[in-house]
């Protein structure tokens, strides 16, 4: 077994079957995906460390167990379209477009969304959409989504995006100020769609979303 498959089962083992991560097939994507290869060569051997990573352009790759736990709480069926703001290195990206039909992702960083879609093309991830810009307007065109997943932080819930959650759908975010936020998971209803619900999941600490929906750089 190399030792990069050995470190992932690892990771399962003691970051996320310990923290109430249950969903198999979230497991399972995690224990697929090669991490190491979202992340600056010099930095491979800590991709499966407890902890963000920094990438390119002051921005991180999320902690292992957050990247689990926003997945776990989305609930992907292979069927949904999924709407990301902030593809960052794609790892994310590519647990998602492992457990769902298609995922568009806006990155704001046009660097690190080609890089993304390198990474993403040479795995085979031909079910991404990548688009550069401001996703605090979500993506339109593509809108409703099943599930969207905010991965910088907002103030508040981008009305934008609420907007463009399908019936049913689950959207999942981390709101707060610059420093510490909450991450929220809010599902509409499929009986009533202006009802709207929302659940706390616990503290976490992001990287801020820049643009119309958070702040300015
Ligand atoms: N899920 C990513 C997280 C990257 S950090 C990963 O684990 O690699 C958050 C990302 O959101 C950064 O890449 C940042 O450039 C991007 N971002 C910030 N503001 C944004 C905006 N308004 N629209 C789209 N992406 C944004």
């Amino acid at each position: 077994m190399d030792k990069f498959k050995k470190q992932r089962k690892r990771m399962i083992e003691t970051q996320l079957k310990t923290r109430d991560i249950h969903d198999a097939r979230v497991l399972k994507a995690m224990e697929t995906v090669p991490r190491q290869l979202f992340i600056d060569e010099g930095l491979a051997d800590q991709a499966y460390n407890d902890n963000p990573l920094p990438i390119d352009a002051h921005q991180t790759i999320s902690q292992p167990y957050i990247v689990a736990l926003m997945t776990q709480s989305l609930e992907l069926k292979s069927t949904d379209r999924v709407l990301e703001i902030g593809t960052g290195s794609g790892y994310q990206t590519a647990i998602l477009a492992s457990l769902a039909f298609r995922v568009f992702s806006v990155e704001r960083v046009a660097k690190l969304a080609t890089k993304a879609r390198n990474i993403l093309d040479a795995l085979n991830f031909y079910n991404v959409a990548i688009r550069v810009g401001d996703g605090s307007y979500g993506w339109r065109e593509e809108a409703p989504f099943d599930e969207i997943i905010i991965t910088a932080a907002v103030p508040n819930i981008p009305k934008n995006l609420e907007a463009q959650l399908a019936p049913g759908g689950r959207l999942v975010a981390p709101v707060g100020n610059r420093e510490i936020q909450t991450l929220y998971k809010i599902t509409r209803s499929l009986e009533d769609p202006k009802i709207i619900t929302k659940e706390d999941l616990g503290g976490c600490r992001f990287v801020s979303l820049i643009g119309e929906s958070g702040w300015k750089d």
